[in-house]
């Protein structure tokens, strides 16, 4: 636990950079990439979160494609300086950008209340040899911004590839059975992670909740493939 303190230290101390664009900046975004943020306008698919040009409730996108969860959203798309934010939080954790400009990006593209937030877990040599999960510490920070419990009870029960390199099907594939959850879950979870591609890994993660006794499985990702 001691680590994110250290970081937060040498921030103090050290020269501060944008995530952005690696120059030095006041603040972890400097204004000109904070301008360039790819915002995901309204009106969204309600069902997926794709940008679309008049509100629906299933997009030409989504239609036909099963998901885990019943809706998603993201802020960014995964583009831009929404990419560089991603690679910051996934290869360095840090925990200033969370406070600073993630949580209250993920805080604003939640729509109506929830019981609690879980995270995509991190098999755990993975999380020891990265340290932290980017995904949970997202979820922390917005689960104290929203005054709820953050869920504990997701797991990883094997070692899964990067998604990166994958194709739809071989996701699916790949996170099948690679999900656990322990003890019941009520009421309505929102559920973070860092990117949405094809939904596979959050559907795999949502399913697990609903069939644990979830009423609703929202999935919530700070960027999203568009
Ligand atoms: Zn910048
Ligand atoms: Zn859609």
């Amino acid at each position: 636990m001691h680590e994110p303190y250290l970081k937060a230290l040498a921030e103090l101390f050290y020269p501060q950079r944008c995530v952005g664009c690696s120059r030095r900046a006041n603040d972890v975004l400097c204004r000109g990439c904070y301008e360039a943020l790819p915002v995901i306008e309204r009106p969204v698919c309600r069902r997926c979160g794709l940008p679309t040009a008049f509100e629906a409730y299933v997009c030409e996108d989504c239609k036909g494609r099963d998901f885990g969860f019943d809706s998603a959203r993201a802020p960014l798309k995964y583009e831009g300086v929404g990419e560089s934010i991603v690679h910051a939080l996934k290869y360095r954790g840090y925990t200033r950008v969370v406070e600073r400009l993630v949580t209250p990006l993920l805080a604003g593209a939640v729509e109506g209340d929830v019981d609690c937030v879980a995270f995509v877990p991190l098999h755990r040599l993975r999380l020891m040899k990265r340290g932290f999960n980017q995904a949970e510490l997202m979820a922390r920070g917005l689960a104290a911004e929203m005054g709820v419990p953050v869920f504990e009870g997701l797991g990883a029960a094997r070692r899964t590839r990067d998604q990166v390199e994958l194709s739809a099907g071989e996701r699916r594939a790949n996170v099948e059975g690679a999900f656990r959850v322990g003890g019941p879950v009520e009421g309505t979870v929102l559920l973070v992670d860092d990117v949405l591609t094809t939904g596979a890994t959050m559907s795999a993660c949502a399913g697990l909740l609903s069939r644990a006794g979830a009423r609703s499985v929202r999935a919530l990702s700070l960027c999203r493939a568009c």
